[in-house]
């Protein structure tokens, strides 16, 4: 079986590499990615700079899902996993232009310790009573999908809508919490909500059902080795860059069967098979893994089915900066403690967040030199893509020497080095009715019959999920070609 893959970011990088072991396997499976840019990764990509690691785009993965760390052990690349830092982990959020820590206890935006958001600077008293009466709310069955800004805002107010839920989603998708479906991004409180009412006593329920089952995990497990299980931090990434990964999975690669700066430009489906033409040859292949972004996918496939096109055209995506400067650290003053903060939209600022990197991983920075990344842009500030590099560094510094200080980030401090990068149209947006899109759009997959949709824009944004879909989708077409090809006797 031919299979074309469509796009060399993680998802198709990992339908490929699944693809390559079925074949080492003895399964008849050829492969062709095709690459629309000179470099595979998609939206990673990262460079050492002054010895310090510089992630352009995605700087870690979560490490509850397990399909990264997995890959990267299975391409051993286990001993550069590097978990986060979490004895430090402390994040602020900028009110009026001062940097609050989140109080203790917030789960998955959810407050659940009583004396830390009584006594958070982050919410008014108003906020907080609201909070208090949250507990008495009744039970609502899941109907229609909302946003996750109406969920929250009905829970516990606008306050919490503009200081936690807009600011936390926007720096995990660059999105806006008023046009993120909930039930896609939250399903956990949509759960909630329907069964406990309160999701702060869903959310302390759920708590004491994952420690209870962690205690019994443990007493159930062995001790191994010395008895300390590895160090496991909320993110992983690899010591030397997410690029690390990119570049083992393309080594795996067939480098003949690699097709870079080569965009797929016309896709037909006809009786032979799946004509694809790129850099004006056109080829057969059996079977497509599309792992382009779906507006890129629409397109293509708009050709075919175009009620499948314009389902996938219209999955909204949000645009990116993200800005790294590399400071020598004498030349700052005392950075507050922890891994960065987020910026309300109500602040007015152009910065969404920011990282304080050398101590999010240790061992990627030089000792003696800070790395501070900034993500700007988003679904509300798509402008700022047309600024010069220049005046993104100048904008990013000043607003840091507001919110930070002068003491701390003087704006006459030079950074040692200044990194932009730009990411149109990268990050899916799980708009309300996702997951009926979802539907419509597998509906209209199902009845063409070898393709394969993978990537951000469909069933999880981030690293893990993308893995997941793309070795999915090659392990399936590579069973099928096992069954075509092998007629049980
Ligand atoms: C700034 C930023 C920070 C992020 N941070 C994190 C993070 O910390 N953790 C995390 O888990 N996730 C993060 N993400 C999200 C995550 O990086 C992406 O969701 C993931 O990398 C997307 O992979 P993909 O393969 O689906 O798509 P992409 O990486 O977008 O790859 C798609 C590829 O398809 C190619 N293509 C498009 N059209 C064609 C065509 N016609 N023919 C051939 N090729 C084509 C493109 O050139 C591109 O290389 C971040 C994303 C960004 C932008």
């Amino acid at each position: 079986m031919r299979t074309a893959i469509i796009g060399g970011g993680i998802a198709g990088l990992a339908a490929a590499y699944e693809l390559e072991k079925a074949r080492a396997a003895g399964a008849p499976v050829e492969y062709t990615l095709f690459e629309a840019r000179e470099r595979l990764g998609g939206s990673i990509a990262s460079e050492i700079v002054h010895g310090a690691v510089l992630e352009r785009g995605p700087d870690s993965f979560i490490s509850e899902k397990p399909a990264a760390a997995m890959l990267c052990r299975e391409v051993g690349l286990g001993d550069a996993l590097t978990p986060s830092n979490d004895a430090d982990r402390k994040t602020y959020i900028v009110v009026r232009n001062r940097l609050v820590p989140l109080p203790d206890g917030l789960m998955f935006l959810i407050p659940t310790k009583l004396i830390p958001t009584a006594l958070t600077r982050l919410f008014s008293p108003m906020t907080k009573i609201r909070m208090a009466l949250e507990l008495l709310h009744p039970p609502r069955p899941s109907g229609h999908d909302e946003s996750v800004a109406a969920l929250v805002e009905r829970h516990f107010g606008t306050e919490a809508v503009d200081r936690l839920a807009d600011p936390l989603l926007s720096g995990i998708y660059g999105g806006d919490a008023s046009q993120l479906s909930a039930r896609t991004v939250l399903p956990k409180l949509v759960e909630m909500e329907s069964e406990h009412g309160s999701l702060t006593r869903g959310m302390l329920a759920a708590h004491r059902t994952m420690r209870a089952k962690m205690a019994a995990a443990s007493h159930a497990a062995k001790p191994q080795g010395n008895g300390k299980a590895a160090p496991r931090g909320i993110f992983t990434t690899l010591r030397g860059g997410m690029q690390q990964l990119v570049d083992v999975l393309e080594a795996r690669l067939e480098p003949a069967w690699v097709r870079r700066s080569m965009p797929v430009s016309a896709l037909e489906k006809t009786e032979e098979g799946w004509k694809i033409t790129a850099g004006g040859v056109t080829e057969i292949f059996d079977a497509v893994i599309m792992a382009s972004p779906a507006w890129a996918a629409g397109v293509l496939l708009g050709a075919i089915d175009p009620v499948l096109g314009e389902e996938l055209s219209g999955i909204p995506y949000s645009s990116s900066i993200t800005v790294n400067l590399v400071y020598d650290e004498k030349q700052l003053g005392q950075l507050p403690e922890g891994f960065g903060f987020l910026v309300p939209a109500s602040e007015g600022r152009s910065m969404l967040a920011c990282t304080f990197v050398h101590r999010k991983f240790l061992g990627r920075t030089p000792p003696g030199k800070a790395v501070v990344r900034a993500f700007l842009g988003g679904a509300r500030n798509e402008s700022l893509l047309t600024e010069t590099d220049a005046t993104l560094v100048e904008t990013v510094r000043r607003e840091l020497s507001e919110i930070l200080g002068q003491k701390t980030i003087s704006r006459e401090v030079e950074p040692e080095h200044a990194q932009v990068s730009r990411w149109r149209r990268a990050m899916a947006q799980y708009a309300v009715g996702h997951q009926e899109r979802m539907q419509r759009i597998t509906a209209r997959v199902a009845a063409l019959p070898g393709l394969r949709l993978v990537g951000n824009a469909y069933d999880g944004i981030g690293i893990p999920d993308c893995i997941r879909l793309g070795r999915q989708a090659a392990l399936e077409l590579a069973q099928s070609s096992k069954a075509v090809s092998l007629p049980v006797s």
